[in-house]
Order: C-alpha cells, then structure tokens, then sequence
C-alpha cells in the first residue's frame, strides 16, 4: 500500500481542522451524512472531559488518485511555542507538512514558528494559501510574504522550491492556479501524495522491529499506550519485545497486547499487525515512556531521540 505521513502546520484559525474534516469528508472513507456532520478533529469539549492534554491529533485517509490507492496518515501538529520539543519529536514522525496560511491574514507568529520547526527538520513544505474565499484575501502578498520567510529562516534551495496551492478548507476546494476554479480538494490530495516522500522505513519491513516512542497516553482499557512512527520490521499482537532507554539500557520486556492504526476518525485494532512506516500506538508497556525505544529482543541499540521537554503531549483522534 502507498503511504504518505503529513503534518499540517499553521497559526491558529488559519484553517487546519476545517481542511482536515474536507479531506476526509471527500476522501470517500465515510458516507456523506457521516462525514459533514462531526468535526474531526476538533475534540476540545471531550478533550477537557478527560481531563488530559490532547495537542497532536492524527487521522487517516484513504486517496484513490493519480498514483492509485493511497493511504496519507495527516498530523495536526501543536503550533504553540510552549511545545517546542514536542512539535519537532512530532515532526520526526513525517515526511512532509502543509503550511496553512490565511489568505487574507497571512503570515503570523505561528507561521514563523512551526516552520522554522520544519524546515530545520529537513522537511520540504507544501504552502497551501487557504481562505482564498475570504473578501480581502490577497493570495500574492501572502504567498510574498510566505516566501520571504522561508528564505529569513534559512530554507534551503530544496525548501524555497516549495509547490503552492490555493485553497477554500470551509468551501472544499482547492486549485493550483487561481484562474482556474475547482469545486473540490482532489488536487491537494494529488499534491501531497505526488511531493512527500513514501516513508524511508517501509524499506525497512524485513528488518527487527523498533519504533521510537514520541507520544504517551492512558487508555482505561489498554493501558499505557505508546505513539510513533513503526522504524523498521512489523509490530504484531503477541510479539515479544523490550523497550530500551536512550543509553540503551533494557528498562522492561514484555509482549505487544494491541496494535492500534488510525483509519479515518478512529484508531482501529489491526490484529494481523502494521509494517514499518506507519504510525501506530502499541499497548503491552507499562514503563516505557516518551523517547525510548520498544524494540524486538534482538536489538541492542535504541533509536536517536530527540531531547525531552515537558510537557508532554498525547495524541488522540
Ligand atoms: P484552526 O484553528 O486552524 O483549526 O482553524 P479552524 O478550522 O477552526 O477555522 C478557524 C475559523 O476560520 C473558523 O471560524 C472557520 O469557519 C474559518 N474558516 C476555516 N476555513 C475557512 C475558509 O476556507 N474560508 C473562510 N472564509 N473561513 C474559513
């Protein structure tokens, strides 16, 4: 299966939950009723309920387009410099972002923030001018002003090439020439599948198991779930493995209970397992914790983490 792992980057209320829910809703997942009616990812009240801290959120879509069947695991990341370790551990995770920026309010201190975060994670940008709808949009200032950012933050040649598309999230739209309206998102779903790159590690599938814990969260019925990116090999319900400290010390052994991927709104029990290259949450682990390694027995060398700074944030769908 073609895989793509995509962060989506922006200042607050540039748009980020409103595009994702219209990616999904025109990804075909879901029936139509099912799709307009809930906010995907904007669980804020029962975030609050729980009473936990939920500020990476992750959804999955399944994209019948050019290049065939696609599946794009899309990270919305934290855009608040409070969480400047998390985001970049978050952004380890992908291979590719989105920028969002409003078409009207451009550049804000956000913007600035998450890229600076993503370009010195090496990652190539896509910039989606967003709100294009909007009644003082001025998509050129604002792609102006996107660029010059880039090249004040350092972007390398790669980085300044960046692709540019033109979007309305609320309207569900997008286009990548403003003279040419569309009346739906299949060229953003093209773009992030024809730019970002297939994960490294799906090469890695034959190779021991290793994932780099980058989130930590409590389920009442699982336990300790564990959040990252599947390094290399398979993670299967059952399996025996170990988790590693950063020095690579051996901090417990246990068994895989459950292997959790995300498929649209939900994460969903994947009983025959997940190959690498994929973001997963696994459950059996009852100390490992952000920035270690859960790893098959063999392995005796842990995953280079990035330094740790609390708080640290949960994932959720
Ligand atoms: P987030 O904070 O980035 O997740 O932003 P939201 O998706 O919550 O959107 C913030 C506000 O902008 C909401 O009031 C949305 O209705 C509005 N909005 C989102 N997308 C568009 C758009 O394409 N055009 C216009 N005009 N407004 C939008």
């Amino acid at each position: 299966m073609n895989l793509r792992n995509v962060a989506i980057i922006a200042h607050v209320d540039h748009g980020k939950t409103t595009m994702v829910d219209a990616l999904l809703a025109q990804s075909g997942l879901f029936r139509a009723n099912e799709a307009t009616t809930e906010r995907v990812m904007d669980s804020g009240d029962q975030e609050r309920e729980r009473g936990i801290t939920i500020l990476a959120k992750c959804t999955s879509i399944q994209w019948n387009g050019k290049a065939g069947e696609t599946r794009i695991n899309i990270i919305d990341t934290p855009g608040h410099a409070d969480f400047g370790g998390e985001v970049e551990r978050i952004l380890g995770m992908v291979d590719g972002c989105v920028l969002l920026v409003d078409a009207e309010e451009g550049v804000m201190p956000q913007t600035k923030f998450v890229l600076t975060k993503a370009l010195k994670m090496g990652l190539r940008p896509i910039l989606c001018i967003n709100k294009v709808d909007r009644a003082h949009a001025d998509p050129d200032r604002v792609l102006n002003e996107t660029f010059d950012l880039f090249a004040a933050l350092g972007a390398t040649d790669e980085q300044l090439d960046f692709p540019v598309i033109y979007a309305s999230g609320r309207s569900g739209w997008a286009t990548l020439d403003l003279a040419q309206p569309n009346d739906n998102l299949h060229p953003l779903y093209d773009l992030i599948v024809d730019h970002v790159p297939a994960p490294a590690a799906q090469a890695r599938v034959n190779e021991p198991f290793q994932i780099l814990n980058v989130l930590i969260e409590s389920d009442p019925f699982l336990g300790r779930l564990l959040t990252g990116r599947i390094h290399s090999g398979k993670a299967v319900p059952g399996m025996a493995i170990k988790a590693l400290s950063r020095d690579g010390k051996t901090i417990e052994q246990g068994r895989i209970t459950k292997v959790l991927a995300f498929r649209g709104l939900k994460r969903q029990p994947i009983d025959e397992g997940v190959e690498a290259g994929d973001i997963v949450a696994i459950a059996g682990m009852s100390k490992a914790t952000v920035a270690d390694t859960l790893c098959a027995l063999e392995v005796t060398e842990a995953l280079d983490a990035l330094p740790i700074d609390p708080p640290t944030i949960s994932m959720t769908v």
